[in-house]
C-alpha cells in the first residue's frame, strides 16, 4: 500500500483532474452500481455531505438511537445543516423496527420537521442485517416519500459475512439505497478516506458540500491509491477477521467474569459480570498490550488486518491472565 501511494499519479482534486481519485471513484462507483461516487477524507464528512445533501433547513432524518449518523458524529447536521435527527431504538440484532419507522414520519403540517431521509447502518454493532429487513425499511421509507442512505462504514465486512463473493454481495446491500457511505479506512486497512455515492446529481450535490465542509482535497491522489489497493487486496481477506474474532470468542466462552457476545464479523463484545470494573480490566490489558474499547459494563475487541491468528491465540491467554489477576486481587 505504501509503494501504491508512493507511485500514484496525482493532480489537482479540486479541479476534478487528480487521475488516481477519477480511478477510485469510478471503480467504487461501478463496483456498487451508482452513477457517481466522490473521495472525502472521512465516513463522518462523507455522512454529513450526504445529510447536507438530502436534507434542507428544518428537516429531519431517521436513525438508530446508537447509529453512528446519530450519535457519534457531534450532531454535525444539526450543528452545520439546521437538521435534526430523530433517533429510533434498536430491536436487540441492531435492525429498526419498520413500524418504529413508519409512526415517526411526521404529517405535513408546520408543527413539525419535514422528515426527508432514513439513515441505515450495516453492519451495526458488527451485526450484519439481513436482506429482507433491507428490503423492508426501505420500501417503507420510499413509501412515505423518504430518501434512503446507508451508513456503510463496515459495508464489505458485511458484504463478506453474507458469503459467496463480496463485491457482489456488497453491491447488493448497496442496491437497496438512494445514497451510501462506504470506508477504506478501518478494516479495510487504508490510513484515511471514505466514498459517498449516488445519482451523479446528488454527487454534484455532496461535492459542493465536501467543499464548503474543507474536505476538498489537491494532491489526493496519494490517498486514492491506498484505497484502491485496499479494495483489490482487503476485500476478501476480511473473512481472517472474521475468523479471529470468532476464535477470540470461542476461546474465551468460559471465562467467568465476562460474557462473549461475537458479532459474526470482526468485532466481539464482552459483557461483564456485576462487580467488574470495566475501565479497570480495559486498562490492564492495555498494559499487557491489548487494547480494546471500554463502555459502562462492556468491552468491545476489534479484529483487522494487523492481527494475526497467533495474536488472537496470545489475546485469549492476556484476558485470561488478566481477568485471574482481578479476581485473586
Ligand atoms: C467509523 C465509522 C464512521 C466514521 O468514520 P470516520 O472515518 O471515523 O469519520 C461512520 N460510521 C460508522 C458505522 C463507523 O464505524
Amino acid at each position: 500500500m505504501r509503494r501504491a501511494m508512493a507511485e500514484a499519479e496525482v493532480g489537482d482534486d479540486v479541479f476534478g483532474d487528480d487521475p488516481t481519485v477519477n480511478a477510485l471513484q469510478e471503480r467504487i462507483a461501478g463496483l456498487l452500481g451508482f452513477e457517481s461516487a466522490l473521495f472525502v477524507s472521512s465516513g463522518t464528512q462523507s455522512n454529513l455531505s450526504a445529510l447536507l445533501t438530502h436534507c434542507g433547513r428544518g428537516d429531519e432524518y431517521i436513525a438508530g438511537q446508537m447509529a453512528h449518523m446519530y450519535r457519534w458524529e457531534g450532531g454535525g447536521a444539526a450543528v452545520l445543516g439546521g437538521i435534526q435527527p430523530q433517533p429510533l431504538p434498536h430491536r436487540a440484532d441492531g435492525t429498526l423496527d419498520p413500524l418504529d419507522i413508519a409512526a415517526a414520519v411526521k404529517p405535513d403540517d408546520p408543527h413539525f420537521a419535514r422528515t426527508r431521509l432514513l439513515c441505515l447502518e450495516n453492519t451495526i454493532g458488527g451485526r450484519a442485517v439481513s436482506t429482507d429487513y433491507l428490503k423492508t425499511a426501505t420500501r417503507i421509507a420510499r413509501d412515505h416519500g423518504l430518501a434512503t442512505h446507508l451508513d456503510g462504514a463496515r459495508l464489505f465486512n458485511a458484504a463478506v459475512a453474507a458469503g459467496g463473493d463480496p463485491y457482489e454481495q456488497a453491491r447488493l446491500i448497496a442496491g437497496h439505497f438512494d445514497s451510501v457511505s462506504v470506508c477504506f479506512s478501518k478494516g479495510l486497512g487504508a490510513p484515511v478516506g471514505s466514498a459517498l455515492l449516488g445519482s451523479r446529481e446528488f454527487v454534484a450535490e455532496a461535492r459542493r458540500w465536501r467543499k464548503v465542509l474543507g474536505g476538498g482535497m489537491r494532491q489526493a491522489g496519494v490517498l486514492a491509491a491506498a484505497a484502491l489497493h485496499a479494495l483489490d487486496h482487503h476485500v476478501t481477506r476480511l473473512a481472517d477477521d472474521h475468523e479471529h474474532a470468532a476464535l477470540f470468542a470461542e476461546g474465551l466462552k468460559d471465562v467467568e467474569g465476562l460474557t462473549m457476545e461475537p458479532s459474526g464479523t470482526n468485532m466481539v463484545f464482552a459483557r461483564s459480570a456485576p462487580g467488574l470494573a470495566t475501565d479497570e480490566v480495559r486498562d490492564r490489558l492495555a498494559r499487557r498490550g491489548l487494547l480494546c474499547a471500554g463502555y459502562p459494563g462492556q468491552l468491545r475487541f476489534v479484529f483487522h488486518l494487523d492481527v494475526t491468528r497467533a495474536d488472537t491465540e496470545r489475546a485469549v491467554r492476556i484476558v485470561r491472565e488478566t481477568l485471574a489477576e482481578t479476581a485473586t486481587d
